[in-house]
């Protein structure tokens, strides 16, 4: 298993893949609370969250904390960088060269 990714690589999984999406597919509690999107806090449990669509980010307002795809699939699954990255890779294969 790879433990050393590119540059171009990690911004691919940081900006491509919708945290909405991501978080479905991980199966993590979240909804559409009038018209705007919420989850879980993987950290402190509460749903006082949002999204950045212009930045890809989840936000927890109540940890004053930023997740990147990344993070979330660390914290959701317990699993370390290295294992995220290769989860996110296998879910969202790169279209086209890189
Ligand atoms: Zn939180």
């Amino acid at each position: 298993m790879a433990r050393y990714f590119t540059r171009r690589q990690l911004f691919r999984l940081r900006n491509e893949i919708p945290i909405e999406d991501l978080l479905r597919r991980l199966e993590w509690p979240c909804k559409e609370r009038e018209g705007r999107f919420c989850f879980v806090c993987p950290r402190c449990r509460e749903s006082v969250t949002g999204v950045n669509e212009r930045t890809n980010l989840g936000r927890c307002f109540r940890c004053e904390e930023n997740f990147n795809p990344i993070d979330l699939v660390m914290m959701v699954r317990e699993i370390d960088f290295v294992e995220a990255v290769h989860f996110l890779e296998e879910d969202w294969p790169a279209t086209g060269n890189r």
